[in-house]
């Protein structure tokens, strides 16, 4: 038995992995959509049971909120203001130095949909995301291209998981794609959440997606599955397709027409706004060359934070290699506009 038979021994002995089934985890691709609290679990599981690669999408970074729950970040990635997937992919690189870790810190949306879209060889799209919308972009990419889609939410003391299988089961749009849903979004932000509640929902997850890449999709679960955490309970229900749904039955592919660009969007739960810097995003080479030294306070190839004091103030700006720039410390429109010119002026 050599070290890396050695290493998977103890999933590998199991009758529903098998040699076969650890030959196809050493070669599978996984995209994760969202590494907060649900995708950095799912990630990290995923990154210790030995597949060849993940891929991660997440456009924000890593908060002292989120360290209760995102069990792949610690205090130090909120010191240094690291985008989540580039702490995600340092933590995931010193637990299995094998795996082969893609980044894109961005929105998933349709822009980064058609710039990049889904890597050729995926197997498994996982969602870790906390919006509707964003949930049902993923839902209609994964249904057009044929590959499984793993649903997962929390919530409070409640979470649910749902497979979708393209072509065989229903599709997130026809569980959830009525425009009433839309308006009654609460988030982790509001409402609260536990980490075993999180943590419920990812091993799930975790689990269906191994199903799938051993190939026993069979044994994955055609129900949507509810838990509550507090009162120990569990209860599926079936999930019917329905006749009108315009992704997986009419496949008219994306829902709607793709927006223009919101000009800015509160970030969940934190005194901070985006904004998209007018095309051309400027060059972090210049941004760091024009700051004052000691303003920068971290930088990646996917990121570069400094601070920045207008009025008497100072706030934090993280500029992102696709153009778009958080400011922390207000939820003013206006003023993260006026902060930010100033910034860029300045510099
Ligand atoms: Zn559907």
């Amino acid at each position: 038995m050599d070290a890396n038979d050695y290493r998977y021994s103890r999933q590998t002995r199991l009758p529903e992995i098998g040699a076969a089934g650890a030959a196809r985890l050493k070669a599978a691709h996984v995209m994760i959509v969202g590494v907060g609290a649900l995708g950095s679990q799912v990630a990290e599981l995923l990154c210790r049971a030995g597949i060849r690669k993940l891929t991660l999408v997440d456009p924000d970074v890593v908060d002292a909120s989120n360290l209760q729950r995102q069990m792949l970040y610690g205090e130090r990635d909120v010191e240094r203001g690291l985008p989540k997937v580039a702490a995600a992919r340092e933590r995931l690189l010193q637990i299995n130095s094998l795996l082969e870790v893609d980044v894109h810190a961005t929105e998933f949306d349709a822009a980064f949909l058609a710039r990049t879209g889904l890597p050729a060889d995926v197997d498994v799209l996982v969602d870790g995301l906390d919006g509707l919308d964003t949930r049902l972009q993923l839902n209609a990419a994964a249904v057009a291209a044929g590959v499984p889609y793993v649903y997962g939410a929390a919530l409070g003391m409640e979470g649910c998981c749902f497979t979708v299988l393209p072509g065989e089961t229903a599709c997130l749009h026809c569980l959830l794609g009525s425009p009433a849903l839309h308006q009654s979004q609460k988030t982790c932000a509001v409402a609260g959440v536990l980490a075993s509640t999180i943590g419920q929902v990812a091993t799930t997850q975790f689990t269906e997606t191994v199903k799938l890449l051993v190939g026993r999709a069979d044994a994955c679960r055609r129900e949507m599955v509810y838990f509550n955490v507090w009162e120990n309970t569990q209860f599926a229900l079936p999930v019917m397709r329905r006749a009108d749904c315009e992704v997986c039955v009419k496949r008219r592919g994306e829902t709607g027409t793709a927006a223009a660009p919101a000009r800015s969007r509160l970030l969940c739960g934190r005194n901070a706004l985006q904004l998209q810097v007018p095309p051309p995003a400027p060059a972090f080479a210049h941004l760091a060359a024009r700051a004052p030294l000691d303003s920068i306070r971290s930088r990646t190839e996917y990121h570069l934070e400094r601070l920045h004091v207008f009025e008497g103030r100072q706030y934090r700006l993280t500029f992102f290699s696709d153009g778009r720039v958080i400011v922390d410390g207000t939820r003013d429109e206006d003023l993260a506009h006026a902060l930010l010119a100033d910034a860029l002026e300045a510099s």
